[in-house]
């Protein structure tokens, strides 16, 4: 028997379907041509089971949600000590790609602009196997499905990655790159590319509801203290510079990507994935952050909210 919460999920899409989806980012040639009328949501239980409506199977770039997740991974391999010392957690209130470090300590002042995630991306690039290569196996554990990487999309925006490989310069001139900025850059590009559908996102973002343990292997990914830490970060510095307003009308824990993607996690609870590319002036997908406030008004799903 069909599940009414794929009804549910089906009158979301519907009455979300009214707001202006705004253009798709274009800075990246090849995300330029993406249909900004598509829309798709996905939510998983921590137990696994996905629910998902709209254009569910339509694969895109997961681009900036795979900060949070190469965040904990760093974490992991590193240890959160190490990984403190190079990257902070506060929140800049700056655009993603903004060329900023924190002045007092010439670090990236959070892992969810484009300067900490550089700086995260190159902490991996050590071993014998390349981070981009570990980052796809991480990323295909926690989809359950092998992930690949949009070659078209990463060989777009390595052609105009003036801004990052600036960004990249200022890292190693501050001291706070270990990795030549061409490969760090070219690195993170790749991690950025990876396609995914919002069926893998809701999966991805359940590991986290569920304290880092896929639900359907059982495999502890992320330790519960990563976990934890991680959420806090995509609560203060997750939507850009929209994270207040995010906080204080959606509530949930989030990370969104330029190719129109939105993860949200409420720990204990659920995975939620919405996707739409066109974007609003932040750079979040207009239709997306329209459809997690619907859900999140609806379904009382707000963190400050009592259940
Ligand atoms: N690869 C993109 C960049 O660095 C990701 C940006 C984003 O999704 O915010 O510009």
């Amino acid at each position: 028997m069909r599940s009414p919460i794929l009804d549910y999920l089906d009158r979301a899409i519907e009455q979300t379907a009214h707001v202006a989806p705004g253009a798709p980012a274009d800075y990246i040639p090849e995300l330029a041509s993406a249909d900004p009328q598509r829309i798709a949501v996905a939510m998983s239980t921590i137990n696994g089971t996905v629910y998902a409506s709209g254009d569910a199977d339509h694969h895109f770039t997961i681009q900036s949600i795979s900060k949070p997740f190469v965040y904990a991974q760093a974490i992991e391999e590193r240890g959160l000590e190490d990984v403190l010392a190079r990257i902070g957690v506060e929140p800049s209130g700056e655009a993603f790609n903004e060329l900023s470090l924190d002045p007092d300590t010439g670090m990236p002042r959070n892992p969810m602009i484009n300067a900490g995630a550089i700086a995260t991306h190159a902490l991996l690039s050590h071993g014998a196997r390349p981070a981009d290569e570990r980052i796809l196996e991480l990323f295909s554990q926690l989809a359950e499905r092998e992930i690949e990487i949009d070659e078209a999309v990463a060989a777009s925006e390595a052609a105009s990655a003036h801004r990052n490989l600036g960004l990249a310069h200022l890292l190693r001139a501050a001291g706070a790159l270990d990795q030549e900025p061409q490969d760090a850059v070219d690195g993170y590009i790749r991690q950025c590319a990876a396609s995914v559908t919002v069926r893998d996102l809701a999966l991805m973002a359940a590991t986290l509801a569920n304290g880092g343990v896929q639900p359907n292997t059982g495999e502890r990914l992320f330790s519960r203290t990563t976990t934890r830490h991680l959420l806090g970060v995509m609560t203060s510095c997750g939507m850009y510079d929209a994270a207040g307003d995010w906080l204080t009308t959606v509530g949930i824990p989030a990370k969104s990507g330029v190719a129109g993607g939105i993860v949200g996690v409420l720990p204990g609870q659920l995975g939620i994935a919405v996707f739409s590319p066109g974007l609003d002036a932040h750079g979040n997908s207009s239709r997306g952050v329209a459809m997690m406030q619907h859900l999140s008004e609806e379904l009382h799903l707000h963190l400050m909210e009592p259940a």
